[in-house]
C-alpha cells in the first residue's frame, strides 16, 4: 500500500530556508489537507516532494513506500506513484493535450506492456466528459489559451488517467467558480480509494467541503504547526490564523506574511507566483 513519509526536512531556495523541517506520513486510504496563509511554504513542499531541481534539501528526507526518492528525477518519480497537480500549470504549444497525457501513460507502463490506444482514448473522452471539457480537448495543445479554470479541471483528468498512488493537489480550488469546484471535488471524490494517499493545498475551507479530509495541518512559516481532524477548518474559516499566533507565541506571523507577499509578487514576475 501506498505510504509517503516526509522526515525532518529543511528546504532552501536561492540561499533562503523555506521549509523548517516538516514531518508529515501519507498513507494510501487518506486525506490530508494542509492550509496557511500564502508565502508559507505549501507550494515549495509539493514541488520538493515532486522533484523541483530549483528546490534544495538542506537535511531530511522523503520516503515513498520505504524508499528514499530524494536522488530520483522528476518522471521517476511519477513512474513511482507521485502525482502533482499543479498551482499554475504551464502551457505547452505544440503538444496536444492527449499526446501529452497519453505519453505520461506510456511512461509508466512496465516494459513489457503496451498501452492499448483504442482503449485509451475511450478512457481520455469519459475523464473529458466527467470533467466537462469539451469533445475538442484532445486535440487542444496543452493548457495553451486555457481559463484557469480549464487548467486545474486539466490536472484533475490527468490525474484521473494517471492513477497515482499519492497525489499533491496545489489549490486546486482557486480561479473555479462554485459550480466548477463541486464538479473537480465530485470528481476527486470518486477517485478516493485504499491505494491513493491524497493531499489537499488550499487556504479556504470552500474545497474541503467537497473533497473531506481525514487530517487537517496548518502550516506556518515553513512548518507544520498543528494537525488535527475538521473541527480546524471551520476555526479557521472562523477566525483566520490569528488565534494560532498567540497559542504558538508567534509574534511576528503578520510582518512574515506580509514580507513573504512581497516575495510571491516577485514570484509573479518570473511566472512561478500566486494570483
Ligand atoms: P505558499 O504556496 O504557501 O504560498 P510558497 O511555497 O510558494 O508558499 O513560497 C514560500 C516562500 O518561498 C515565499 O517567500 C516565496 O517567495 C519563496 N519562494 C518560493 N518559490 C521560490 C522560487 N522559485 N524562487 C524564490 N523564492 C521562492
Ligand atoms: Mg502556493
Amino acid at each position: 500500500m501506498a505510504r509517503l513519509e516526509i522526515r525532518n526536512l529543511v528546504v532552501s531556495v536561492e540561499g533562503k530556508i523555506i521549509l523548517n523541517g516538516i514531518n508529515l506520513n501519507v498513507d494510501g486510504g487518506e486525506t490530508h489537507a494542509i492550509m496557511g496563509p500564502n508565502g508559507t511554504g505549501k507550494s515549495t513542499l509539493a514541488a520538493i516532494v515532486m522533484g523541483h531541481p530549483k528546490y534544495k534539501i538542506e537535511s531530511g528526507d522523503i520516503l515513498l513506500n520505504g524508499e528514499s526518492i530524494i536522488n530520483s528525477t522528476v518522471d521517476e518519480r511519477s513512474r513511482k506513484g507521485l502525482f502533482l497537480a499543479m498551482q499554475n500549470p504551464v502551457e505547452v504549444p505544440g503538444v496536444t493535450t492527449f499526446d501529452f497525457v497519453k505519453t505520461a501513460v506510456s511512461a509508466r507502463l512496465e516494459k513489457d506492456q503496451r498501452l492499448r490506444v483504442g482503449k485509451f482514448i475511450f478512457q481520455f473522452e469519459d475523464a473529458a466528459k466527467a470533467l466537462k471539457m469539451g469533445s475538442n480537448l484532445s486535440e487542444r495543445y496543452l493548457n495553451q489559451g486555457f481559463s484557469g479554470g480549464e487548467k486545474k479541471r486539466n490536472e484533475i483528468l490527468q490525474m484521473a488517467l494517471l492513477k497515482p498512488q499519492i497525489a499533491i493537489l496545489d489549490e486546486i480550488d482557486s480561479g473555479l467558480d462554485v459550480d466548477m469546484l463541486k464538479l473537480v471535488g465530485e470528481n476527486v471524490t470518486k477517485m478516493k480509494s485504499q491505494t491513493l494517499g491524497l493531499i489537499l493545498i488550499t487556504h479556504y475551507q470552500r474545497l474541503l467541503d467537497y473533497i473531506v479530509p481525514d487530517y487537517v495541518h496548518i502550516m506556518i512559516k515553513g512548518d507544520i504547526v498543528k494537525t488535527g481532524g475538521k473541527e480546524l477548518i471551520k476555526k479557521i474559516d472562523n477566525e483566520g490564523y490569528d488565534w494560532l499566533k498567540t497559542e504558538l507565541g508567534i509574534d511576528e506571523l503578520e510582518e512574515k506574511t506580509t514580507q513573504y507577499s512581497l516575495g510571491n509578487c516577485a514570484n509573479s514576475l518570473f511566472g512561478e507566483g500566486h494570483h
